[in-house]
């Protein structure tokens, strides 16, 4: 281990020595700088003219942005366009050539590991990540933790995560391989794993962690009207948009909820009926119109998918028994026919090749773990006899 430091120091040092020269200068594209203010005192206008049409020509997409970093040194001037393009300008008594240096990406896999103080953000940068890494790691788990109000001190979470370098300097973030959540004493580990060309993210059963909506709420008989910005209502004999599929049913079918989520309505009213309304996460809304009656719900009920939450009617304004079911996200009717649900199962068939895929890892993922975090996952029982996590 000592040696380990020694070995580094004396690395960065020789690094810091060979970096820094004396005669360069570090420079940083201000507002109203161009390729004429950088090298005006070095070459002709006619000059420099040529060398913007010759950088264009090599660097197709340059353009000298503000804090472009620009290194000046007596023989030579080179500029950073992005992190992995260096233009190098050799100068040559008022001409010059041209190197252009693409930098190769390494990607290295890292474990970042945080506790919850006051937010994610700042656990994230506490563990010496970026804030991006926060809202990547919130995305994931977005159908299963809501992070605006269920989020407690003490909550924790690992990340193995892709980090890109250029230019030994770190770019970005590349895929988050696996991750664990522990939010109010629920562990959840979420594994990438990419099935049919479609990323995603289950747990160790693999199943995935984005819930999405059933197909249809019914066992319908037909669907007796599509969703449509515009149709002849059938009562009201005028044309009006239809922002529901109307699902043609026998009075008294039970009607399911399409997701998890909380009852916003449960109530009557001349158009509707008796109707339910159900707010889900990522600001998505379900409307269920026309019911006989409820189920046992209330206004505040907590709902889980496939749950019943009443069943088919004819009240309100309706010809006959059926549902009109809608899907809103934030605030904007979607076509419940046509929508893609964000739910992605993996069949029985490809649990093999899954549990194969993910099995590097869970290993790797699991060393984020000292033996006491080891022990506690073990008594909340998160962890089997073996030793890998559930
Ligand atoms: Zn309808």
């Amino acid at each position: 281990m000592q040696q380990r430091r020694v070995l580094l120091v004396f690395l960065m040092l020789l690094f810091t020595v060979f970096s820094a020269n004396a005669s360069d200068k570090i420079h940083k594209i201000q507002t109203g700088e161009s390729l004429f203010s950088i090298f005006s005192d070095k070459l002709s206008a006619a000059t420099i003219l040529n060398l913007e049409k010759e950088i264009k020509r090599v660097v197709p997409d340059f353009t000298l942005r503000i804090g472009t970093i620009v290194k000046i040194s007596p023989a030579s001037v080179t500029i950073s366009p992005d992190s992995l393009t260096d233009i190098s300008v050799n100068l040559l008594d008022d001409d010059f050539n041209l190197e252009v240096t693409n930098h190769p990406v390494h990607t290295v896999t890292t474990i970042a590991h945080g506790v919850v103080e006051s937010s994610l953000t700042d656990a994230m940068v506490k563990a010496g990540e970026g804030i991006e890494l926060a809202f990547m790691l919130a995305d994931i788990y977005e159908w299963e933790i809501d992070f605006f109000h269920a989020l407690r001190k003490g909550d924790s979470f690992s990340v193995l995560v892709e980090k890109k370098f250029a230019k030994d300097r770190f770019i970005g973030y590349g895929k988050i391989l696996a991750a664990d959540f522990v939010n109010q004493g629920r562990f959840l580990r979420a594994l990438y794993y990419e099935y049919n060309g479609v990323k995603g993210y289950y747990d160790v059963d693999g199943k995935s962690l984005k819930k999405g909506f059933l197909k249809a709420p019914l066992k319908f008989t037909r669907i007796s009207s599509t969703y449509t910005g515009k149709r002849l209502h059938p009562v009201l004999n005028r044309y009006i948009p239809h922002h529901g599929v109307d699902y043609a049913a026998p009075v008294g079918t039970p009607i399911h909820a399409t997701s998890d989520g909380v009852v916003l309505n449960r109530e009557y009213n001349q158009f509707n009926g008796n109707y339910v309304k159900i707010r889900h996460l990522n600001g998505y809304e379900t409307l269920y119109l026309h019911l006989s009656k409820f189920a046992k719900i209330r206004k505040g009920s907590k709902v889980s998918q496939g749950s019943v939450i009443g069943y088919v009617g004819s009240t309100g304004i309706s010809t006959g028994p059926h549902l009109d079911y809608r899907i809103k996200q934030y605030g904007k009717f979607l076509n419940p026919l046509t929508f893609t649900s964000p739910n992605l199962k993996l069949p029985k068939s490809q649990r093999t090749a899954f549990k194969e895929a993910v099995k590097p890892l869970v290993a790797k993922i699991n060393t984020a773990y000292g033996r006491d975090v080891r022990f506690t996952l073990l008594r909340n029982s998160h962890m089997r006899s073996d030793g890998s996590l559930m």
